[in-house]
């Protein structure tokens, strides 16, 4: 059988939503006009969903699971799912419901008229802290101004993607991965499904705000070079300030002689001034640099522990991802089973 749809959905920790997001997205699975594989990534969980994955592959033949060895983060786990797809169009979609599978036939019917990528774009954040949304509204915004590709305001990573863009996604060998971005660099015909977004269903949220945080500077410093530029601009500016300074000074010296201001405390303001300038300048290189050391490493994106479900070519958990962070090519995969 060669799945005509795949599911993507990555937990870690999940076991509280596990059951409940089996039953609506099976549902879902149902309506479908072919057959679908569903894809769960295990990311490094502490409680028990990979046991219950386990159990879930055992009761149903279309559920497949890829357990990474360790937790590598919402990101990797994606991509790790998109790297084992075998379908046409392929969905991704959190294990939490906050991303409502019922919307997945909407998907699928622009999909159907032609788009390679559909997204699905929140209008509400329901129940989500006034600070997270507050600082969701203001990243996103922050971004389409900075980025260098036009990445839609408020999309997360629940969209459709056609087999060919994940094919063009599954190449890319970069380890900071911000999908949503790179999704809109792969360009091709996009467009948006408009969703409230749900309140989660069990669980606590998996993203504190260092992994928010994280994943916000990442968005930033991968598809923008201002931050780079910035420290440009700010040293310009501190040069004109400088020079307005010495004529400040000069015109005390000659007009004013007994100011105060043209003492220490002149020195210290500049002082302090240009060190946190330099500080934070070196902090925007040192983001970069560190991203050039970590691609340079080319260490694979993620490890394996264990794979089951997807049949004859069923990995065993002693083969590991290449640097490239494939297994094999899925076209090699989809050939095979043809
Ligand atoms: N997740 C993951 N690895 C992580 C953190 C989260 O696979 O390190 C999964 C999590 O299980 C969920 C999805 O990513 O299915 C989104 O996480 P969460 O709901 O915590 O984030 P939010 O909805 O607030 O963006
Ligand atoms: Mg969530």
């Amino acid at each position: 059988m060669v799945p005509k749809y795949s599911f993507v959905v990555p937990v870690y920790n999940e076991e509280k939503s596990l059951s409940e997001a089996y039953r609506r997205i099976s549902s879902v699975m149902e309506q479908m006009d072919g057959p679908v594989e569903l894809i769960w990534v295990n990311d490094g969980s502490r409680d028990r969903s990979l046991q219950l994955l386990r159990h879930l592959q055992q009761q149903d033949p279309r559920v497949c699971y890829v357990s990474l060895a360790r937790n590598f983060g919402h990101q990797i786990a994606v991509t790790a799912g998109l790297n084992f797809v075998r379908g046409e169009a392929v969905v991704i979609l959190d294990a939490d419901l906050q991303d409502p599978p019922e919307l997945i036939p909407k998907l699928v019917e622009k999909w159907q008229q032609g788009y390679q990528v559909v997204y699905a774009q929140r209008t509400q954040r329901h129940q989500e802290s006034w600070f997270k949304r507050f600082t969701a509204y203001f990243f996103y915004r922050l971004l389409k101004q900075l980025a260098d590709v036009d990445i839609p305001t408020d999309t997360g990573d629940f969209c459709l993607l056609d087999r060919q863009v994940v094919e063009i996604l599954n190449r890319m060998p970069e380890r900071n991965r911000y999908i949503r971005g790179l999704r809109s660099w792969i360009g091709f015909q996009q467009t948006a499904v408009k969703f409230k977004r749900e309140p989660r269903f069990a669980g606590d949220v998996k993203y504190t705000f260092g992994k928010s945080l994280a994943l916000a500077v990442n968005g930033l410093v991968s598809f923008s070079k201002v931050p780079l530029r910035l420290s440009t601009y700010v040293g310009l500016l501190s040069a004109i300030v400088a020079m307005f300074m010495v004529l400040l000074v000069l015109y005390w010296r000659i007009f004013v002689p007994h100011s105060p201001l043209t003492g220490f405390t002149i020195i210290l303001v500049a002082i302090f001034f240009l060190g946190a300038v330099q500080l934070v300048s070196i902090g925007i290189l040192g983001e970069y640099i560190g991203r050039i050391y970590e691609e340079v490493k080319g260490r694979p994106l993620y490890t394996l522990a264990e794979v089951s479900g997807f049949g004859d070519w069923g990995l065993n958990s002693k083969d590991q991802p290449s640097a490239e962070g494939h297994l094999r090519g899925s076209t090699e995969i989809a050939n095979e089973l043809s």
